[in-house]
């Protein structure tokens, strides 16, 4: 294979990899556990053995860069991971914070490396999948355990002052109480978000399997104030960016029966009136597997691009 990006898609469970071509076709994916790197005793040197065994494997001869998604916040040299929360080794330690992950990779195999935030490859992955790259201003959000968002503007992807921008899970819900993960209390993924699904299948319908909770479920209350919650965070981001469109996804949009026409009734009834005089478009991002590691290609062949 040539002209290729290694793409890796490195999540709390799975760290995903894939050879992706210059049209954004993804080869011989595959899969192991990202347990596999946290508990290594040196994670980053892993991470190179197992990108060296699939380039051999799949006999990847010229490669173009490699590009990796991680659940964190990335500064903007795009090579420092700023804390992976959800990849802990076996103490219960986090496995990367303010850490350059890009360096020893870049010397390791003697070609560009990226780091990027997860969310932003997916939604890269997300606008050229919908041909959406000449819009003024994308936004999406995708609501999973937690929380992510990521904003295109003109065909950039905003960036805040060191990379840490759009942390949207952990914006305050007034009034809000209840304890969250972070430390704080009353962010917004108490109220919209997988872990608050969870919590309301265990308080009211604990027979229920997560899957079909919006199938069995949502006409009732419990679940109708949740989707106007996640509403409420579609609408103040809607509200702040004035967007060509919106973008949903994340696990629980992308769940069976989720009631997409509440969710954009909520939505527009709570967003801006000047926003909503001009409207925007929704899409939704479809469940594929590929997305993080096809977006961290896009994201590379767009860097590589800008040097040129
Ligand atoms: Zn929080």
């Amino acid at each position: 294979m040539e002209n290729i990006i290694i793409g890796i898609d490195l999540g709390g469970t799975n760290l995903r990899i894939g050879a992706v071509t210059p049209d954004n076709k993804m080869r011989a994916p595959f899969v192991i556990k990202s347990s596999v790197i946290a508990e290594a005793e040196n994670p980053i040197q892993k991470i190179c053995e197992i990108i060296a065994a699939y380039r051999k494997e799949n006999h990847i001869q010229q490669l173009d860069a490699i590009s990796i998604g991680v659940p964190s916040s990335v500064e903007n040299d795009k090579e420092t991971v700023i804390c992976t929360t959800n990849i802990r080794d076996k103490n219960g330690n986090v496995v990367f914070c303010h850490t350059n992950i890009a360096k020893k990779i870049r010397e390791y195999f003697q070609v560009p490396v990226f780091v990027n935030n997860d969310v932003n490859n997916i939604l890269l992955y997300d606008v050229v999948a919908n041909h959406l790259e000449n819009q003024k201003v994308v936004v999406g959000i995708y609501i999973g355990t937690g929380v992510g968002a990521a904003v295109m503007i003109d065909g950039h992807l905003l960036e805040g002052k060191n990379g840490a921008e759009l942390d949207i899970g952990h914006m305050p819900f007034f009034g809000g109480d209840v304890q969250c993960s972070c430390g704080k209390k009353g962010c917004c993924e108490c109220y919209a978000s997988g872990w608050r699904l969870q919590e309301i299948r265990k308080e009211f319908y604990p027979d229920t399997e997560i899957q079909d909770m919006f199938t069995k479920h949502r006409e009732e209350k419990p679940l109708k104030e949740f989707v106007q919650a996640c509403g409420n965070v579609y609408a103040i981001m809607a509200t702040i960016f004035n967007p060509d469109t919106i973008i949903i996804g994340g696990g629980v949009p992308e769940m069976t029966d989720f009631p997409q026409k509440d969710l954009e009734k909520v939505i527009n009834e709570s967003t801006g009136k000047d926003v909503m005089a001009y409207g925007f478009d929704y899409v939704y991002s479809r469940e594929f597997v590929g997305k993080g590691v096809i977006g961290a290609a896009v994201f590379a062949r767009r860097r590589l691009q800008e040097r040129k």
